[in-house]
């Protein structure tokens, strides 16, 4: 129940998000990031839609940079072979250990952690070795493979890595810097027109693509959240009206639709077991004078100290006390027998008395009394509910008719009314 109700921050903060929400999905901004907290989900989500790229697509990655090795190697032997295996051991085997700890690497809990922060230098180590082995090549055949290979890996990571939009324009702007900055350090040739092609334009189209697909990700995100709080307030909203629907508005105890619920059932388990059931029907005595006397406001406020002391008078987790109507109570006690019953009535006639009420219009006591109509039987497939109440409201008839201020039971064997205590 007080999982139920939302404390007074949770609901301003739902509202505050649900307000968010609307003003961000109406403008729909090109370029936005989310609230502190928000925007720390959003990226733990990010991280998490990449590792999944990256476990689905290792043995793919694997065997890519294994075919590009291998055409390296089929058509470029010489270039391969020359100055000692230079390529191969200061860029295909340094590529190869940063893919390799792309792959594995986000096992290890800190690189998990701290994903992109880690795969930022590493994908810039990546990105300038192969950029050098671009202008290490100008100008031959070589060099427009080598330059596939650039697009390819600026791919993977722009869309794959998933850095935010600033951090990939950092790491490529960076990774450029780097590699012609090493270029004129180390005297390599640079291909104006190619690198103009490769790096400006294609790495535009992919900032822009890798922006698209973010901001396409921030409105999923927030779809997603709106879904979310809808459905956990549909939920709350079920509780409440399911709780509205059995529970009795002044007392708070279950209403007649609960007890007509719970004593179907019980009353089947009755006959089932062939075990015996009692329905008490209690009313207040003299009530409307009480209310002539008092006020309807009293009147109210003395029905929920009955209905407060009923539930404390039931001593058994399977009984059951509903308010039946106007100043009507019910009560229902499985598994117990005539003596049982007796019993639970005489408990609650005296601990109404011990309320000590004031109903100076009464005329069987100077305090609010209650009386009890008992009905207990083994119900068997020819009985219904609704006989069975009627039987007990007989019996509270009865009693009312023998002065009140008393209980009356009635079993299937004995239409006789059973000895009353006074
Ligand atoms: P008896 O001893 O025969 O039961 O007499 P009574 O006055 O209690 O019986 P009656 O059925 O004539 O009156 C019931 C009164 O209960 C009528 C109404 O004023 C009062 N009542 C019913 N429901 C409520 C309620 O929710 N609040 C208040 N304050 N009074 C109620
Ligand atoms: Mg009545
Ligand atoms: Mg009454």
């Amino acid at each position: 129940m007080a999982k139920n109700r939302p404390t007074a921050e949770e609901v301003a903060e739902r509202r505050h998000t649900l307000a968010y929400i609307r003003l961000i999905t109406s403008r729909r901004p090109i370029f936005f990031t989310f609230p502190a907290a928000m925007e720390q989900d959003f990226q733990r989500k990010r991280v998490a839609s990449s590792l999944f790229y990256i476990r689905s697509g290792q043995w793919l990655l694997l065997l890519m940079f294994t075919l590009i090795v291998a055409i390296a190697w089929f058509n470029y032997r010489p270039l391969m072979a020359a100055h000692d295996y230079l390529l191969i051991k200061t860029i295909y085997a340094p590529v190869g250990a940063l893919i390799l700890f792309i792959i594995f690497g986000n096992r290890l809990p800190w690189v998990h952690r701290r994903f992109h922060a880690v795969m930022f230098p590493v994908s810039l180590i990546q990105i300038v070795l192969i950029q050098q082995h671009v202008f290490q090549a100008t100008g031959n055949s070589y060099y427009e493979y080598a330059t596939y290979n650039l697009m390819i890996t600026l791919l993977l990571v722009a869309l794959g890595l998933r850095f935010a939009t600033p951090v990939l324009l950092g790491l490529y702007l960076l990774s450029g810097a780097v590699s012609l900055l090493s270029a004129m350090l180390f005297g390599l040739p640079v291909n104006p027109l190619s690198f103009f092609y490769y790096y400006v334009i294609f790495g535009t189209v992919i900032l822009v693509l890798a922006a698209i697909a973010e901001r396409q990700e921030r409105f999923g995100f927030l779809q997603e959240l709106l879904a979310r709080l809808q459905g956990e307030e549909l939920t709350r909203l079920n509780r409440t009206l399911e709780k509205i629907a059995h529970e009795d508005a002044l007392t708070g105890i279950p209403n007649r639709r609960s007890f007509d619920e719970t004593a179907e059932k019980e009353f089947e388990r009755a006959t089932r077991d062939r075990q015996p059931l009692s329905i008490l029907l209690l009313d207040v005595d003299y009530f409307k004078r009480y209310n002539d006397t008092y006020g309807h406001a009293a009147g109210d406020k003395c029905l929920q100290l009955i209905a407060r002391t009923l539930q404390e008078a039931l001593m058994r987790p399977a009984d059951m006390v509903a308010r039946y109507g106007g100043e009507e109570f019910i009560l229902l006690l499985p598994n117990t027998p005539p003596e049982g019953a007796a019993k639970v009535a005489e408990r609650i006639l005296r601990w109404v008395d011990a309320g000590q009420i004031p109903h100076e219009t009464s005329s069987v006591a100077q305090h609010v009394t209650v009386s009890i109509g008992i009905y207990t039987l083994i119900p068997d497939k020819q009985q219904t509910l609704k006989g069975v109440v009627k039987q007990a409201d007989e019996a509270l008839y009865a009693a009312k008719g023998a002065g009140r201020h008393r209980y009356l039971a009635l079993t299937p064997e004995s239409t006789e009314f059973a000895a009353q205590p006074q």
